[in-house]
């Protein structure tokens, strides 16, 4: 347990990392996303005021954040902590990579192996990545397992929740498949998940497995999340269904759709009813360009497509596209890195977004469909923020600064600096 403490300055980008545990009370002379520069004053776990100045005018009161720029909290919308970091526990084989179908073959056959501590243990680890590198929101799926206690992943996740309460914000989403009962259902409900989820996409019958979970939904009043239409296939989507079934029903609680794969395999004339649909039934989506990119497309016989939902059509109706990465270390993606300008690049170079949609995609929006108050973006909002060096937002949303210090309820849960010696003089020609 680190004890508070003010400082005076955040100090250089490559100068030491000391500042976690550190409670800021205000700042001065830091950039904003609109490129000006401002002091802002923190209390309670809330930006309480922000003005115009480059800290010089200032009392020497609060923290001198000048060459650091201000952006909003990051959030990872779709997370298996379950899952994360498993890679560790596969035997190396000649397999080229895994599609969805064998990822989750490779999963079940590691279920039987793996402890509550295990799970646990692994994504508290994955947690401190994710913190390290600015997310400090995370909404996790969680497996109903289909071989020993179904819910111990989900107990074990619940039980970090409650160990981190205070200090970051985790959603756990029970993910439960056509095979677990629906009294394992309301087990995990009685429990204390946050959110529901399914995977319709892989039931013999869609259609009926998303009525299913939007009943339990119904009873429950919790927000859905349901994995979607996470083929290349085309034909009548899931994400349809859904959107139709909301409406009927009047649903009012949150709804999200994550992956919508398929969607983004359509084109303008049968994607613009299903966008429609989407948008008339206020349901966000979220899209995981890094683990998409690595399971969908591997049967193509050259031009493989990309796995992404139709974003631009969506964020052109409305809709709010939220971003994750999805898997991190495990079946479904042996690599990624737990930081959201991964994601923004991505997003960039894959999902053909401006690098200013590509960072509202991990921050706001994700605040937004996760359905939480704003952060990071002015008076009033919560005093959840990423400090980065300052350099253009371009630069920053391309992933190539690494250091940042993460401040969630106007406390600094971690400090990263980066200082690289090189010897590339004199150059050779
Ligand atoms: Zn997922």
């Amino acid at each position: 347990m680190t004890v508070a403490r003010s400082a005076g300055q955040i100090g250089p980008a490559d100068g030491p990392a000391q500042l976690a545990g550190v409670e800021l009370t205000a700042l001065r002379g830091v950039r904003l996303l609109d490129g000006t520069l401002a002091d802002l004053d923190l209390a309670d776990g809330e930006i309480t005021a922000v003005r115009a100045g480059d800290g010089r005018a200032s009392t020497d009161a609060g923290t001198d954040a000048s060459g650091w720029r201000l952006v909003p909290a990051a959030g990872e919308p779709h997370a298996h902590l379950d899952k994360a970091l498993s890679a560790e526990q596969i035997e190396p084989g000649p397999r080229a990579g895994n599609d969805l179908v064998s990822a989750i073959e490779q999963w079940r056959s590691l279920v039987p192996t793996l402890t509550s501590d295990d799970f646990a243990d692994r994504a508290r680890r994955a947690v401190r990545r994710y913190v390290a590198n600015g997310i400090t929101t995370i909404r996790t799926h969680a497996d109903a397992l289909l071989a020993g206690d179904p819910l111990r992943g989900v107990d074990a996740l619940l039980g970090l929740r409650e160990e981190l309460r205070g200090t970051i914000t985790l959603q756990v989403c029970l993910l439960a498949g056509q095979d677990v009962p629906d009294a394992v259902i309301e087990d995990a409900i009685g429990r204390g998940i946050d959110v529901l989820g399914g995977c319709p996409h892989l039931a013999d019958e869609p259609a009926k497995e998303t009525s299913r979970i939007l009943d339990h939904a119904e009873r429950s009043g919790l927000p859905v999340d349901l994995h979607t239409d996470e083929q290349t296939t085309t034909g009548h989507l899931d994400l349809a269904d859904l959107a139709e079934q909301v409406i009927a029903r009047g649903m009012s609680q949150r709804v999200t759709a994550s992956h919508c794969v398929r969607l983004g395999m359509l084109g303008h004339d049968r994607r613009g009813p299903v966008v429609d649909l989407v948008a008339k039934a206020g349901i966000g989506i979220v899209t995981l360009p890094i683990t998409n990119l690595y399971l969908q497309g591997r049967d193509a016989d050259g031009a493989a497509p990309r796995g992404l939902t139709a974003i631009r059509a969506l964020l052109e109706a409305g809709v709010p596209v939220a971003a994750g990465a999805d898997n991190l270390r495990d079946p479904f993606n042996p690599v990624g890195r737990a930081d959201p300008f991964e994601t923004t690049s991505l997003l960039v170079a894959a999902g053909h977004l401006r690098p200013a949609e590509a960072l509202a995609a991990v921050t706001t929006t994700t605040r937004t469909v996760l359905g939480l108050p704003a952060a990071g973006t002015g008076p009033g909002s919560r005093a959840d923020f990423m400090l980065v060096p300052d350099v253009p937002l371009d630069e920053v949303v391309a992933g190539a600064q690494t250091a940042r210090v993460v401040v969630h309820g106007g406390r600094v849960l971690a400090d990263t600096r980066v200082s690289t010696v090189l010897d590339l003089d004199p150059m050779p020609r």
